[in-house]
């Protein structure tokens, strides 16, 4: 029986990943949806291979170029945020998070109304709105799979055991572009630098979030919402070497890890193969090989993203939504070259804090509205806060 499947952010470097794997086996899915940004050729492209039924781009302005593109192939075109969410709301068994940013909130939440399966790349949704995700999940008997690899490996560790047995979950990160530069030349630091990861080939954005650890921050909140575990039982620990994802401690002291190459098709595959495995093609580790495995503590004065994740955690509410927009920007502005790279850390604690009174951040109503008022104020008070910098 074949499975009716949507990618969205289908252009980006997880849509991608999640093609190749669907490309392999053409005759167990159904396209649904694909969707992109701004590439619009490959998203046309990938439609036209994958014979979708509809290619979405966010771009109401570039709806002309996408029909133009496949014009003659019978395939939808569409465009828009709107767009977006009709793409959700499209019957599927199983839908990709993939698009970068808060953006990816409102379709995922529209997938699970429908009950579909969701493989939940977008960590952006999980930190912006985590109780009001995991709440739809539940009502609609919707699941959420994990395909950050430090949460799939958490999942994966998780497999036949009781949440309550856990005593401490422990992310792994690879200590990112700076991981062994001086401290008092992170100022000098550009994004081309930022944007060369040591292990993994991932997005720009994603990428550069991962010198700052902002990426860290994130996931260590993502870990919070999803598992459901106290955030003084989540770590994140520095591991260069990038090979443990992620570790399980349960209250008799045992301590599962999850090993596997840094190679995001493994983490996608688990959750598009779930609950049976697949075939991945993915390099298989040799540990006499590897010969060690090192760690280092995360340092909250190198990567200060780590100490604001817990004033977040604490916070709740609508926290989140504002430390993940206050970040966006400061990452957009560091990208534009209008601040340096240890500002972006100074400008997200500056809107946490002007905000810190602002009524209704710790509020738990959370709902799409409530989140989308939050994100976009959190981007003004951002952009104030660059602007009086310069
Ligand atoms: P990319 O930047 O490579 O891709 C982002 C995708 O989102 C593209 O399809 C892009 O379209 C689309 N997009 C961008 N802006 C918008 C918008 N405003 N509305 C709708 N779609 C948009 O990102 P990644 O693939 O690296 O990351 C995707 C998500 O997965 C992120 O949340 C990231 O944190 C997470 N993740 C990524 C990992 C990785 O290895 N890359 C690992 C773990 C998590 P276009 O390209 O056409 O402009
Ligand atoms: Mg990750």
């Amino acid at each position: 029986m074949t499975r009716r499947v949507s990618i969205f952010g289908a252009t980006g470097s997880i849509g991608q990943s999640t093609i190749d794997l669907i490309g392999r086996d053409p005759g167990a899915y159904e396209v649904v949806a694909l969707t992109g940004a701004s590439n619009i050729d490959r998203l046309a492209a990938d439609a036209r291979r994958l014979n979708a039924e509809v290619a979405v781009t966010c771009h109401a302005d570039r709806l002309a170029d996408l029909r133009a593109a496949l014009a003659g192939t019978g395939i939808e075109a569409a465009a828009g945020e709107q767009a977006l969410i009709e793409a959700a709301d499209r019957p599927a068994d199983w839908i990709m998070s993939a698009i970068v940013g808060a953006a990816g909130l409102a379709p995922g939440v529209h997938a699970l109304r429908h009950g579909t399966t969701l493989a939940l790349a977008n960590k952006e949704s999980l930190v912006t709105a985590g109780p009001l995700l995991m709440a739809e999940a539940r009502a609609h008997g919707a699941t959420i799979l994990p395909v950050d690899s430090e949460h799939s490996g958490v999942f994966q560790a998780l497999a036949g055991e009781r949440i309550e047995d856990v005593e401490r979950i422990v992310i792994t990160a690879s200590g990112g572009a700076f991981r062994d530069w001086p401290l008092d030349q992170l100022a000098q630091a550009t994004p081309e630098q930022a944007a060369t990861h040591p292990n993994w080939d991932m997005g720009q954005r994603i990428t550069v979030d991962s010198a700052s650890m902002f990426n860290k921050a994130l996931e260590l909140i993502e870990t919070k919402e999803f598992f459901g575990i106290a955030p003084d039982r989540i770590e994140a620990v520095v591991h260069p070497e990038s090979l443990i994802h992620a570790l399980v401690g349960f209250r008799d002291g045992a301590l599962m890890a999850h090993l596997g190459a840094p190679d995001m098709r493994h983490a996608i595959g688990y959750a598009l193969h779930w609950p049976a495995r697949g075939d991945i093609p993915v390099a298989r580790l040799d540990l006499a090989q590897i010969a060690r495995l090192t760690f280092r503590p995360a340092d909250e004065v190198r990567w200060p993203a780590l100490r604001l994740a817990r004033e977040v955690m604490r916070t709740g509410g609508l926290a989140g939504a504002v430390f993940n927009a206050a970040k966006e920007r400061a990452l957009d502005a560091f990208l534009a070259r209008r601040i340096g790279f240890p500002a972006m850390a100074e400008v997200v604690e500056e809107v946490l804090t002007r905000m810190s009174s602002e009524a209704g951040l710790a509020s738990d109503r959370l709902n799409l509205d409530t989140v989308r008022q939050m994100d976009h104020l959190a981007r003004v008070r951002a952009d104030d806060v660059i602007r009086e910098r310069q």
